[in-house]
């Protein structure tokens, strides 16, 4: 039997759903509180008698996604979410406990189109796209992890926030292409400020220059920020690593990231992953490439992550010597740049960036 999925009612669907299972109406209103809070299942809604609790679960799942494994990094405060569609996709998300707050690493697709070739979540291609409720419920298995605190024995608490069992910050820069699913992501992003209350500047919505999807993200006009996926500092060498160079320009898409950024004053954040080829020679880290990104962004208000590749067994790229890094970053510093090597998180159980994949 099909079991119907509650996030998925209206408040007067779930009411019609309650009564009609010859409950009060006022029980709608619980499982209600309970679905916005993340709860898994209906064990876990302690305030509904047993029997309703055993007759829900027969009919009836509480979100339309399910947790089927979780990892947890050494340090404790990186957690992996591995989480199955009612149609059996499954994708992942991220929970970072830093010290600004929690973030969480959403997937807006199952599986992706764009071939990246450093990145292992395109590996079997795009299956389809998020729902919103697809794509906030993941950040209710965030905010379930964080309240009820599965793991206690975590060695290092987040900061003393008095907030610090919430979401506080989203990054759309899980499986997927954001801007190949805009109105989605445009809709859970609205949902995540008026229902969570996470502000515009704590949501980052990454693209690896989707132009016509960074416009749609102009004409919304909210104050999120923007992320590109740059990883070339010319169209040659980033055809080489990107496909969708074929399509857009670095020109076009920078053009267009301006048009976002200028408009509400933001900075533009900038990805750049540090790769070698198989043998260990440099790939977009040369000072030539180094110049030319300096280019790029002169006199702009953005900052530059330099991201260290992240091993993905099917690819064969290497990740720079720290030198070498060190070497590219001091060549933007000297013209002014803003950077910064983004300390990756949860490169021990594939987290990091480029590592997500569909099959955990
Ligand atoms: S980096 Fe992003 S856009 Fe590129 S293949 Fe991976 S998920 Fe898709």
């Amino acid at each position: 039997m099909t079991k119907t999925i509650l996030f998925n009612l209206t408040n007067s669907e779930l009411e019609k759903f309650v009564t009609d299972m010859g409950q009060p109406k006022f029980r709608a209103k619980q499982i209600s509180e309970w679905l916005s809070r993340g709860a898994p299942d209906f064990a876990s809604m302690k305030n509904l008698p047993a029997n309703l609790r055993n007759d829900l679960d027969a009919c009836a799942q509480t979100l339309p996604l399910r947790v089927v494994r979780r990892l947890q990094s050494a340090d404790g405060q990186t957690t992996k979410f591995l989480l199955e569609l009612n149609d059996c996709e499954q994708i992942e998300c991220v929970l970072m406990r830093t010290s600004y707050g929690n973030s969480v690493c959403v997937s807006s697709q199952a599986g992706c189109a764009m071939g990246c070739r450093f990145c292992a979540s395109t590996l079997l291609g795009l299956k389809r796209n998020l729902t919103v409720n697809e794509i906030f419920a993941q950040i209710l298995v965030a905010q379930w992890e964080l309240r009820t605190d599965n793991f206690a024995d975590r060695p290092i608490r987040p900061n003393g926030d008095a907030n610090n069992n919430d979401v506080s910050h989203i990054v759309v820069m899980g499986t997927g292409e954001p801007l190949q699913n805009t109105q989605n992501v445009i809709g859970f992003i609205e949902r995540a400020n008026h229902e969570m209350g996470i502000g515009w500047r704590r949501i980052t919505v990454s693209t690896c220059g989707i132009v016509p999807g960074i416009d749609e993200l102009v004409a919304w006009g909210r104050p999120i920020n923007l992320a590109i996926s740059l990883h070339a500092p010319n169209d040659e060498l980033r055809r080489k690593i990107m496909p969708i160079a074929n399509k857009y320009s670095i020109r076009e898409i920078m053009d267009a990231a301006w048009r976002f950024t200028d408009l509400h004053n933001r900075q533009l954040m900038i990805e750049y992953i540090l790769l070698g080829d198989a043998d260990g020679n440099p790939v977009n880290t040369t000072t030539e490439c180094a110049e030319q990104l300096v280019e790029i962004v002169r006199g702009k208000n953005c900052m530059v992550n330099l991201i260290p590749w992240n091993a993905v067994s099917e690819r064969d790229w290497t990740s720079p010597s720290g030198n070498a890094v060190h070497r590219f970053q001091d060549i933007l510093i000297k013209n002014g740049v803003h950077t910064r090597i983004r300390r990756e998180r949860g490169t021990d159980i594939g987290s990091a960036c480029g590592q997500l994949r569909i099959s955990g």
